[in-house]
């Protein structure tokens, strides 16, 4: 009998190991082939982007960033360089310029000051770094990296995280750095809004209703493949306009604002952070295809335009799979966007078509 035991552990044993060993060859049953050696793909945000209200001059400097921040990622992949340091150089191009909602340029909460989450996940090792919250940190995307490299945590927030920047030697700023005009004026006129027009109890519900019909989300967020085969993802934000409690959207959290896993694809979000952590976008996205054999195409095509869009959430995704797959989805008007390809082809857009 005792033998008949042992037997049965060992076999037990084997077809885990067995099942473990399949899990990490990077092959799916709907494997297609590989299209790029190494690629990039990033997005500045989406929303009400319409061009009747966009000027040439405006539009020209909108590509001309995300051109300059793509360039970045895809010079340090075409050299050799891991899409880690491609998503952190990118990204950090993005936070540092006015035009989008991340870094400098983050719209303000509810109390007048700039509270900034970010995230990013290593699709080798699952591994994940996370911060909500920041007020003092001029790079956040470069302080998730850091929570997922020289800490035992995934998410750190507010002022702890802003002392494991300090203790880490990351930039610290004065919280006045983040301030723009155009960013305090949108405060301002959403609460002009709020008093006269709001006069029930849940403001909040309410703010978001009326704002988000014309809602510009601009999160900004880059997902790489390099030579090696190693996908990251990551996603960095100002959250939205006049959010109040210390609210956290989606941006931060893994499996709704980033995930990235080489067996499958990397993805980052942007959009109502609400419904995105409600329907855990970036990772359903990675599970239809590792589930359900759905390609890059299809599963961001479902978890948009069909589960995201019944369930009333407005934005969209940037998606990169293990063949260098590349796929833009959103259910609003526009959305910044660009990506380039092993042979450097770039494209960049911003509205629908
Ligand atoms: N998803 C972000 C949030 O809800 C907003 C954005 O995408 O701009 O915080």
């Amino acid at each position: 009998m005792k033998k008949i035991t042992l037997l049965f552990a060992f076999l037990t044993l084997f077809i885990g190991c067995n099942t473990t060993t399949e899990n990490t060859t990077n092959v799916l049953a709907n494997q297609q082939e590989k299209i790029n050696d190494f690629a990039i793909i990033i997005h500045g945000g989406a929303g009400t982007i319409l061009k009747k209200n966009m000027s040439d001059e405006k539009e020209a400097e909108y590509k001309a960033k995300l051109e300059e921040a793509i360039k970045v990622g895809h010079s340090i992949l075409k050299n050799g360089g891991t899409s880690q340091e491609a998503v952190m150089k990118t990204i950090q191009i993005m936070e540092e310029s006015p035009l989008f909602n991340a870094g400098k340029g983050a719209v303000f909460t509810n109390a007048g000051t700039n509270e900034l989450d970010a995230s990013f996940m290593d699709g080798k090792t699952l591994n994940a770094g996370a911060v909500a919250g920041v007020t003092d940190v001029k790079s956040p995307i470069e302080l998730a990296i850091k929570v997922m490299t020289d800490s035992e945590h995934v998410m750190l927030s507010g002022k702890g995280a802003s002392t494991f920047a300090k203790e880490n030697g990351l930039e610290i700023v004065d919280p006045s750095y983040f301030y723009t005009e155009r960013r305090f004026k949108s405060l301002e006129r959403i609460k002009e809004r709020e008093k006269t027009e709001l006069d029930h109890d849940d403001k909040t519900a309410a703010f978001y209703d009326a704002d988000i019909k014309n809602a510009k989300f601009g999160t900004v967020g880059c997902v790489a493949l390099d030579k090696d085969g190693n996908i990251a993802a990551g996603t960095s934000t100002g959250g939205m306009t006049n959010k109040r409690w210390g609210r956290i959207g989606d941006a931060p959290i893994i499996g709704s604002g980033t995930y990235a896993n080489n067996l499958t694809c990397g993805v980052s979000s942007t959009g109502w952070g609400e419904y995105f952590i409600r329907s855990q976008v970036a990772y359903d996205i990675s599970a239809q295809m590792e589930y359900q054999q759905k390609t890059l195409k299809e599963a961001t095509q479902n978890v948009i335009q069909n589960k995201l869009t019944k369930l009333g959430g407005t934005g969209g995704v940037i998606a990169l799979d293990n063949n260098g797959n590349m796929a833009f989805e959103f259910n609003t008007a526009g959305m910044y966007r660009a990506s380039m390809d092993d042979q450097g082809e770039l494209i960049i857009k911003i509205y629908k078509e």
